[in-house]
């Protein structure tokens, strides 16, 4: 087998274990932020995170970053914890940032009396005129040399929730002149009397994400704590609160970053998926057209196609943008080996066979799939009255028309030879039922020369009376644009394609109603479907997951 070449995490890695780090103390962690349900961005800090855990047998925490109240909620933290799981990956410890508030606040009093924090009672508006720009040092307001007596008071009063939201903010004491803004004395607390879906009302501030990432990531003792290029500049002030509560005797944790996924035809911020859901555009987070994990789920992708697509696009250091259809190659790549093939008509017309006996019927078997042996075979009911597409009939071919038409002949699959007869049409011309004659000796699989002749095309098919009705979703993508959410003067809403469901009602072969939900199947010649959770025992509901590549993959 091939040797994969290690990506620039791994090297990193490699590089401090023969610089004598200790194997036994690497340690990653996963750090959502539970406002908003998991989508393929994610997947891929996953699939990174714990393949380093899996790789270096290390292990890798679950920790939910929830350090804003205002937008955080349980059902998010239940809905990360399942799809993680579904991806198939195992978290050493779960656990929350907002346990360590309390161990927060010390350091920010400790940092406090050391004269590195200090509260600012500045409007926002006032803190960032004093801020200055990138090519212009920012200056010092008139807080930053209160009392640290006065500070501590202040800070306290904060904690206890003497003051109203905005009113004050703590603030790191480090370089208003920086070359970098974040360092010009960026803030760490500020004051929110929210419900926190963990601590109730016990706080009334809440630390910043700059100071508390770091700090969970030295309590958590985490080695390398990984995250998306927009951090780079974070990183100097990651360093800093790590200096001011580092002890050597403990693993310092170090920031990398890698360059986060990008996909076209969709948006993947967790803001705007939430907008998408709130303004009832989509059907909730899982709808099949969201870019999210449980969306994915939903349509049909399998835990594997998705690591598969993240290991295939790998760690880069650039940002880029892939096309979603690498991951949907992914996808029929597993789904090629695992789905079972049988068969549905979506778009029915009726066929009669004039010469099969009236009433009879016969049950021909059919191969499960013909890419795994161990799936074996199974019977499908064959009778006199079929559907097939309705596309699947002209009824004067056209050159290199490789369906059925008017005196042409076609296989049915795993079954006979048809003739295209004659028509009935109704009052407006639409073509109510075929007739056709079959020949007899043609069974497939019987052996005999008929049934070896070479006809122009193969078609699926359903026996009408033993059909059963299933209601069949298609989807088309959520997005006319490439980059929905690149234009400046437009709101990523405006490029919604209108379009991106249709719902038809078809026929699916009788072996199918007992399928359970989330079973994928190959409609034969029509692509991959998902039994959905609307499903119910009066009720089949599919989701078309993916198209075929080819007509027929035999
Ligand atoms: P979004 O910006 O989409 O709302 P986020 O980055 O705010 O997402 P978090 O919950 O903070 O979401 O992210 C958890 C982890 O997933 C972080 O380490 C983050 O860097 C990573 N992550 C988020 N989006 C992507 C992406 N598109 N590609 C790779 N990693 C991502
Ligand atoms: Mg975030
Ligand atoms: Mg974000």
């Amino acid at each position: 087998s091939e040797e994969k070449s290690l990506h620039f995490i791994e090297q990193i890695i490699e590089d401090s274990l023969t610089n004598g780090f200790p194997q036994d103390r690497l340690r990653f962690r996963f750090p959502p932020e539970p406002n908003g349900y998991l989508h393929i961005g994610h997947a891929k800090s996953i699939c990174l995170n714990f393949g380093l855990g899996l790789k270096y047998n290390a292990p890798v925490n679950l920790r939910f970053d929830d350090t804003n109240p205002a937008k955080e909620e349980q059902e998010y933290v239940d809905a990360i914890k399942e799809d993680l799981k579904w991806l198939g990956f195992n978290w050493s410890e779960e656990l929350y940032s907002s346990d360590y508030f309390q161990q927060l606040y010390e350091w920010a009093v400790a940092m406090i009396k050391n004269g590195k924090a200090y509260v600012d009672s500045q409007s926002s508006e006032d803190m960032a005129i004093q801020k200055g720009t990138p090519t212009q040092p920012g200056v010092d307001g008139p807080y930053r040399n209160r009392s640290i007596e006065e500070n501590l008071t202040l800070f306290e009063g904060m904690k206890k929730g003497d003051f109203p939201e905005g009113s004050h903010v703590l603030r790191a004491k480090i370089d208003m002149a920086s070359t970098n803004m974040l360092m010009r004395d960026p803030l760490m607390y500020r004051i929110l009397h929210r419900h926190h879906h963990r601590t109730g009302n016990d706080w009334n501030i809440y630390p910043m994400y700059d100071f508390a990432h770091g700090e969970s990531d030295y309590i958590e003792q985490i080695s390398h704590s990984i995250c998306t290029l927009e951090f780079v500049m974070h990183r100097e002030l990651y360093d800093w609160f790590l200096d001011q509560i580092y002890d050597e005797n403990r693993v310092r944790p170090h920031q990398y970053e890698f360059a986060r996924l990008n996909l076209n035809y969709t948006v993947m911020s967790k803001r705007k998926l939430l907008q998408l859901v709130q303004e009832n555009v989509v059907n909730g987070w899982d709808d099949p057209r969201m870019p999210t994990i449980s969306g994915l789920r939903r349509r049909g992708y399998t835990a594997a196609a998705i690591r598969k697509f993240c290991d295939v696009i790998g760690v880069a250091k650039r940002e880029n943008i892939i096309d979603v259809s690498l991951l949907d190659f992914c996808l029929r790549e597993d789904l090629n080996k695992t789905a079972p093939r049988v068969m549905a008509v979506l778009d029915p017309v009726k066929v009669v066979i004039t010469n099969y006996p009236v009433g009879a019927e016969e049950w021909l078997e059919a191969e499960n799939n013909q890419e795994d042996e161990s799936a074996g075979f199974r019977k499908v009911p064959f009778s006199r009255e079929l559907y097939i597409e309705r596309d699947d009939f002209l009824e004067i071919a056209p050159a290199k028309f490789f369906r059925l038409s008017i005196g042409n002949e076609v296989r049915l699959k795993n079954g006979y030879i048809i003739k295209g007869e004659s028509v009935t049409k109704d009052s407006k011309g639409v073509i109510t039922e075929i007739q056709v004659t079959y020949d007899e000796d043609s069974r497939s699989g019987s052996g005999s020369e008929a049934s070896q002749r070479k006809v122009a095309g193969t078609l699926h098919w359903v026996a009408v009376k033993t059909a059963v009705e299933a209601e069949v979703r298609l989807y088309d993508r959520l997005f006319i644009d490439e980059a929905p959410d690149s234009h400046k003067e437009k709101s990523f809403l405006e490029f919604m394609n209108k379009s991106s469901l249709q719902i038809v009602k078809g026929f699916v072969e009788p072996s199918l109603s007992d399928a359970e939900i989330g079973n994928h199947f190959q409609f034969q010649r029509l692509g991959y479907f998902v039994v959905d959770k609307d499903t119910t025992d009066s009720k089949l509901v599919f989701n078309k997951t993916v198209g075929l590549k080819d007509a027929w993959e035999e």
